[in-house]
C-alpha cells in the first residue's frame, strides 16, 4: 500500500532512496495517465531536482518536515505551483504559468515532500465528475467507464490509483469529499479559514478550501498539519493553533455522540449505499460511540442555496478572466470589447458559462432580493441547525454521496442531477465546518462507497480520531483495477 508510512519506511531504512522512488512515480503516473487522464502535467525534472535536493539537507526541521521528506505528492491545476501550468481545466488559462507558489505548495516544499505533477479537474472547479475539463475527462480507476467524481477527480484518481500517497484539491461544495468517495479513499475537506487560499484560484470565495486526499486518516493529519494555519498572504486564513493532528489520533472513541439526521437517509439515496452506511454505523456503536437522531431542517434546501451562491460569487471572480491579464486572448477580435467578448466566448466552456450566467442573473436588480438575499437567509438558518445539531452530538453522520460512481455521459445532459450529486457535502462549505469521507465498503458492482462525519468548527481532530478508529477495525483493502505499487516497481 501507498501511503506515506510505508514509503517513510522505506526511505529511511534505505530500500528506496528520494529520486528513485520520484523516478518510479514520475514512470507510473505516466504508464497510468492514458488510461486515467489524471494528470495534465509531469514535471519529471523539478520532481528529480527537488528530491535531489531534499536528500542532500532534508532532516533538519522538527518532525512534520520529517514525515514528509521525500515524499511524492500531486497538486490540483487549480493550485499555483511556480512554473508550472496553471489551468484549472480551462482553456481560458492555457499558457499560464504562475510566477508564485500558492502557500500550501510552499509548505509541502519546505516540508520536503516532492511534487511530481498537476492534476486534471473540472473547469474552474465547477462539475462534479470531471466531464467539465476542457482537457478531457478522468476516469474512474476501479472501473474505466466511470467518473472519478468531481471536480479534483485527477488527484483522487492519482491517489486511488497509488501513484501518490498524497494529493491537494480544493472544496467549494464537495469536490475532495466526493471524488475520495468515488475512488474509495479518504477525503477532508477542513474548517473554512484553516488553511491557506493563498495561490488557490478563486471560485466561491466564501466557500473555497484547499482540501486533502490520502489513503487514510492518518496520512491526512500528516498534510493538514503542514498546511494548516495562519498566513498574512489570506486574510481568511485564521490564527488557530495548528495541533499534532496524528498525535492525537489515537486512542478509543468511547462515548463520542454521532448525530444521524435520519431524513437524509430517505428518497434519493442508493440502496447499498445506505445499506454499506448504516453497517458503518454499527461499527461506530460496537466501538463504543452513542448514536442519536438529529433534524436539519433546512437541509432540504442546501444544493438550491449553494448553487445560487456558487455561482453569484463565481460569476465576480472569473471576471478577471479578460484576455488581458491571464492565458488565452482572442485573435480575432478587432475592438477591447469584442476581445473581452470573444475571449470568454473562445476560453470558456459550457458549465462555466451556464454558471456565470445564472450567478449573474440572481446578482442582478430585482433578483437580488429573490435569489441572493433569501440563498443568504437560508444559509444562515442552516448554521443555526447545525449549531443545533452540535448540542446533540459531536458528529453529524451521512452518506457522502447518493449513490457510487455513475457512468461517464450518464448526468452530462441533465445539470440539476449532476448538482444532486453534491446533496451531502455542500452545507458543510455552506456553514463552514470541517467534513472527512473515508470508504466504507464496496457495491455489488465493485464500486466504493463512502461515508461522510462533518465536525464543529475546528474539529479536525475528531474526525480523523473518529476515522481512524473505524479504519483500525474495518480496514479498506480494495485495490482498483488500475494500480500501481510504486514500492514494487
Ligand atoms: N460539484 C460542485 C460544483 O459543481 C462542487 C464543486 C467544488 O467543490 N469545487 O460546484
Amino acid at each position: 500500500m501507498n501511503n506515506i508510512e510505508t514509503l517513510r519506511q522505506a526511505i529511511d531504512d534505505n530500500s528506496i532512496t528520494v529520486p528513485k522512488l520520484a523516478e518510479a512515480t514520475i514512470n507510473h503516473a505516466k504508464k497510468l495517465n492514458p488510461q486515467l487522464n489524471a494528470f495534465l502535467q509531469l514535471d519529471r525534472d523539478g520532481a528529480l531536482s527537488q528530491a535531489e535536493a531534499t536528500t542532500l539537507n532534508g532532516r533538519s526541521n522538527g518532525d512534520a518536515d520529517k514525515v514528509f521528506r521525500g515524499i511524492p505528492i500531486a497538486i490540483k491545476d487549480n493550485i499555483c505551483v511556480r512554473g508550472l501550468q496553471a489551468t484549472c481545466g480551462s482553456h481560458i488559462l492555457r499558457g499560464y504559468h504562475p510566477q508564485y507558489d500558492a502557500t500550501v505548495t510552499t509548505r509541502l516544499r519546505e516540508a520536503g515532500a516532492v511534487i511530481i505533477g498537476k492534476t486534471n479537474c473540472d473547469e474552474f472547479a465547477m462539475g462534479s465528475s470531471n466531464e467539465n475539463s476542457a482537457y478531457g475527462a478522468v476516469r474512474n480507476p476501479f472501473d474505466l467507464e466511470r467518473v472519478p467524481g468531481g471536480s479534483s477527480g485527477g488527484s483522487a484518481a492519482a491517489v486511488a490509483a497509488g501513484i501518490v500517497p498524497v494529493a491537494l484539491g480544493s472544496e467549494t461544495g464537495g469536490s475532495v469529499r466526493q471524488p475520495a468517495a468515488f475512488c474509495g479513499i479518504a477525503g477532508l475537506k477542513p474548517t473554512y479559514g484553516r488553511i491557506s487560499r493563498y495561490g488557490l484560484v478563486a471560485f466561491g470565495s466564501s466557500l473555497d478550501q484547499v482540501g486533502i486526499f490520502a489513503t487514510n486518516a492518518r496520512d491526512i493529519a500528516h498534510t493538514l498539519r503542514v498546511i494548516a494555519g495562519r498566513d498574512a498572504r489570506d486574510a481568511t486564513s485564521a490564527d488557530v493553533e495548528v495541533p499534532d493532528y496524528a498525535a492525537q489520533i489515537e486512542g478509543d472513541i468511547q462515548g463520542a455522540r454521532i448525530g444521524v439526521p435520519r431524513l437524509l437517509f430517505g428518497e434519493g439515496l442508493d440502496a447499498e449505499v445506505r445499506a454499506k452506511t448504516e453497517a458503518a454505523l454499527n461499527v461506530f456503536r460496537d466501538l463504543g460511540a452513542e448514536v442519536v437522531d438529529i433534524e436539519l431542517p433546512h437541509a432540504k434546501y442546501a444544493i438550491a442555496v449553494y448553487y445560487i451562491l456558487a455561482t453569484a460569487e463565481a460569476s465576480s471572480n472569473l471576471a478577471r478572466y479578460d484576455g488581458v491579464r491571464y492565458g488565452v486572448r482572442s485573435e480575432s477580435a478587432m475592438t477591447l470589447k469584442d476581445m473581452y467578448r470573444r475571449t470568454r466566448d473562445e476560453g470558456f466552456g459550457a458549465e462555466v458559462k451556464r454558471r456565470i450566467m445564472l450567478g449573474t442573473y440572481v446578482l442582478s436588480s430585482g433578483y437580488y432580493d429573490a435569489y441572493y438575499r433569501k440563498a443568504q437567509q437560508v444559509r444562515a438558518l442552516l448554521r443555526r441547525d447545525y449549531e443545533r445539531a452540535f448540542e446533540q452530538c459531536d458528529v453529524i453522520f451521512t452518506p457522502t454521496t447518493p449513490s457510487t460512481a455513475f457512468r461517464l455521459n450518464e448526468k452530462t445532459d441533465d445539470p440539476l442531477a449532476m448538482y444532486l450529486s453534491d446533496i451531502y457535502t455542500a452545507t458543510a462549505n455552506l456553514v463552514g465546518t470541517p467534513g472527512l469521507s473515508i470508504p466504507c465498503g464496496m457495491s455489488s458492482e465493485n464500486l466504493p462507497i463512502g461515508m461522510q462525519l462533518v465536525g464543529r468548527h475546528w474539529s479536525e481532530s475528531v474526525l480523523l480520531k473518529l476515522a481512524h478508529a473505524y479504519e483500525q477495525v474495518q480496514p479498506f483493502t480494495h485495490r482498483p483495477s488500475v494500480y500501481a505499487d510504486v514500492l514494487k516497481s
